[in-house]
């Protein structure tokens, strides 16, 4: 006797574009890459040089060693430094040691290290919004010295937060915060302090932002947002957050293999997208584990088309 095998129920699949690696993500992973051709295997890499495991993993794979402070680097091997910037601190200890270190912070970063060196020198305190503990946030706070830097992380800091002179602040921001809150915060901070100086808007990065604006445009179409990326990704846990906010159900998975398919009940649109950090190879993986449990009907909605392009430290380049 013959066995039909059943139909597969048929599922709608919304892929935001842009998603995924950003010029920054980029550069920084062809940094090591290069550095391990250039310079052979090991080249040591201060914390994970993108918040990604799958790319760590890649990395460590080809020779790239992973680890947390500089004391942990031997000398005389080459080591970088990740893409979320580092305090001054750092560099000035490599230098001390004769390092050959090379900096992967991504440029957007560097811009807001040098926006916080100018508010010193205009002798303002900086008032920075960002996540505590945060690897970009440690970096900026050790652009200046202790004492001329607050941090801001709720609205509630912004309405309550204290200066000793309301006339000389600055503020600045994390480059992966979300933009709604952001802009919330940032009102909240010009209306108690009318003089207050800032970037136009925020520092969010056009990666940030142009993520977000993706995940808006899918969100009211799909009752299910997947954001495939790493949990202490702070640009993918605010997709994750975007969609919570835009009521539709809403997980981040590192790996497909974390799908729980107690998600899909009930669900006739799901909504993909990646962290700036995530390979695309992993949304295929997801995409092509869905395919073997529903009959897709893949749509990929473009908000943006992305060029931007960083160039690389001139030591790789020569
Ligand atoms: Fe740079 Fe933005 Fe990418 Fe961070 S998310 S590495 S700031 S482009």
């Amino acid at each position: 006797m013959s066995v039909t095998a059943l139909p597969l129920p048929s599922l709608k699949v919304l892929v935001a574009a842009p998603r995924g690696f950003c010029a920054g993500v980029d550069r920084a992973i062809t940094i090591v890459e290069l550095a391990i051709e250039r310079f052979g295997a090991p080249v040591y890499v201060r914390h994970e040089i993108v918040h990604n495991k799958f790319v760590v993993d890649s990395l460590r794979a080809k020779g790239a060693v992973f680890v947390e402070e500089l004391d942990q680097v031997p000398d005389g091997v080459p080591v970088i430094f990740s893409a979320h910037g580092v305090p001054k601190s750092i560099p000035a200890e490599a230098t001390a040691r004769g390092l050959n270190f090379l900096d992967a912070t991504c440029p957007l970063v560097s811009k807001v290290h040098r926006q916080a060196e100018r508010l010193v020198q205009q002798e303002r305190h900086i008032l920075f919004i960002g996540h505590d503990g945060h690897p970009e946030v440690i970096g900026t706070f050790g652009q200046v010295e202790r004492g001329q830097i607050t941090l801001v992380e709720t609205m509630e800091d912004a309405r309550t937060i204290m200066v000793a002179d309301p006339t000389r602040v600055g503020f600045l921001t994390q480059t992966t915060l979300s933009v709604d809150d952001t802009a919330e915060m940032v009102e909240e901070l010009k209306r108690r302090f009318p003089l207050i100086v800032g970037p136009k808007g925020e520092d969010i990065c056009y990666a940030t932002s142009n993520r977000q604006a993706a995940v808006k445009a899918i969100t009211e179409h799909c009752e299910l947002l997947l954001v495939i990326g790493a949990p202490n990704s702070s640009n993918s846990q605010r997709l994750r957050e975007l969609g919570q906010r835009e009521g539709i159900k809403a997980f981040l998975v590192q790996r497909a293999a974390e799908i729980d398919w107690d998600w899909f009940e009930g669900i006739s649109t799901v909504g993909i997208t990646a962290g700036a950090s995530a390979p695309e190879l992993l949304v295929q993986e997801v995409l092509a584990l869905l395919a073997t449990r529903f009959e897709l009907a893949k749509e990929e909605v473009t908000t943006t088309i992305e060029d931007v392009v960083f160039k690389l430290p001139r030591a790789l380049t020569n």
